[in-house]
């Protein structure tokens, strides 16, 4: 495709999900480029950036300075949680697009003034919820419009991971880190039933209570398991598992009056639907796509055509809210309002 009609971007933190998931995206991407990379380790700036084909590669000061600032278009913030508001804050001095991960900030105030510096500036913000493209879930989203579970009335989600496994076996890692991650199992997973329930059911909670516990040694700041209800606008109310530190477990489904809609697994891996109605089976077959191309190419050809992306600022705080919602109740053992 044409150069010129391309997104160029700053990728902020080379961990993980950018070195394993977003670089092989945007290299598939047919909108987005990497012009630049930026890291704590000059080591691994360098080396990824080579591996990304950036041309630039600064380290946090460097970035917070400006430097080369003309060279990209659009931020990717994929550090820990509770550094994305200091991020978005300079992405909005240089007049920057901003695609952020999921949770948007560590606590609901950080993750609002997250919102108010992007209106101030007049720069775009869009939130990483990777399961919003994924065609499986929006499948289910249609399914549920057009009424084949009749009445939905009850939602169970469950999002659970061996984090020692999974993710890193350091104990001193960030997700187990009240201050970095501002939580675990619920704003790290428990975020992902929540938020594919209200997006399938196309619906806000009004209430939420919860249940935490963490007794495991490495868990003495955050949440090792969660268990929370969410009540919805319409009635329905999401029953939802999670766990930082448990077997794994990806299950998502929408129970209604006449019919049920299963995803499992939901989160990790290619999704897969499966319906029944009236006691009769019947299996959705949908392509499964690369969830980070399509979220790149959307909102690069949001920014492209002067689009508003979704899922947007506004979206990702009400998970803030009932989050925090969830953590309150768990601590004072009651049901809280929204
Ligand atoms: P990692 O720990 O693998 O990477 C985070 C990176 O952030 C580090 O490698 C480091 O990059 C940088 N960083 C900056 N400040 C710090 C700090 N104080 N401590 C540690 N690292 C720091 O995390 P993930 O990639 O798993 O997660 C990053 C973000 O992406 C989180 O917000 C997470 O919730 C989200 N995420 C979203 C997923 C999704 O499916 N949408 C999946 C996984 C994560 P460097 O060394 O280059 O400086």
């Amino acid at each position: 495709s044409d150069p010129d009609e391309r997104i160029r971007f700053a990728l902020i933190g080379l961990g993980w999900f950018t070195t394993e998931r977003v670089i092989p995206a945007i290299a598939e991407s047919d909108l987005c480029e990497v012009s630049t990379v930026v890291s704590g380790s000059s080591e691994k700036a360098d080396r990824v950036g080579d591996e990304a084909g950036a041309e630039y590669r600064l380290g946090y000061d460097e970035f917070h300075a400006g430097e080369a600032n003309e060279r990209y278009d659009a931020v990717y913030i994929a550090t820990p949680n509770a550094t994305h508001l200091d991020f978005v804050e300079s992405a909005a001095d240089f007049g920057k697009a901003v695609l952020c991960e999921k949770p948007l900030e560590a606590t609901t105030a950080r993750a609002e003034k997250v919102v108010r510096t992007c209106e101030n500036a007049g720069i775009t913000l869009m939130v990483g919820y990777r399961m919003h493209t994924n065609p499986a879930v929006r499948r289910m989203r249609e399914l549920v419009r057009e009424g084949f579970v009749g009445d939905p009335a009850l939602v169970e989600g469950a999002m659970c991971q061996n984090v020692f496994e999974m993710i890193s076996p350091d104990p001193n890692q960030w997700r187990l880190d009240a201050d970095l991650a501002g939580g675990s199992a619920l704003i790290d997973l428990g975020i992902y039933p929540l938020n594919t329930a209200r997006f399938v059911l196309d619906s806000n909670p009004v209430s939420a209570q919860g249940t935490t516990k963490s007794p495991h040694e490495h868990f003495s700041e955050v949440d090792q398991h969660v268990s929370f209800e969410v009540e919805f606008e319409t009635g329905v109310t999401a029953a939802c598992v999670a766990s930082q530190y448990a077997q794994q477990r990806s299950q998502f489904s929408v129970i209604g009056t006449e019919g049920r809609l299963t995803l499992e697994p939901a989160f990790f891996g290619e999704a897969q639907l499966t319906a029944e109605r009236n006691g009769a089976k019947a299996d959705f077959l949908v392509e499964p796509v690369n969830e980070e191309v399509e979220e790149f190419d959307y909102f690069a050809d949001c920014l492209l055509s002067g689009r508003d992306p979704e899922p947007d600022g506004q979206h990702a705080l009400v998970d803030m809210r009932t989050i925090e919602a969830i953590y309150e109740s768990a601590k004072i053992d009651e049901r809280i309002p929204i």
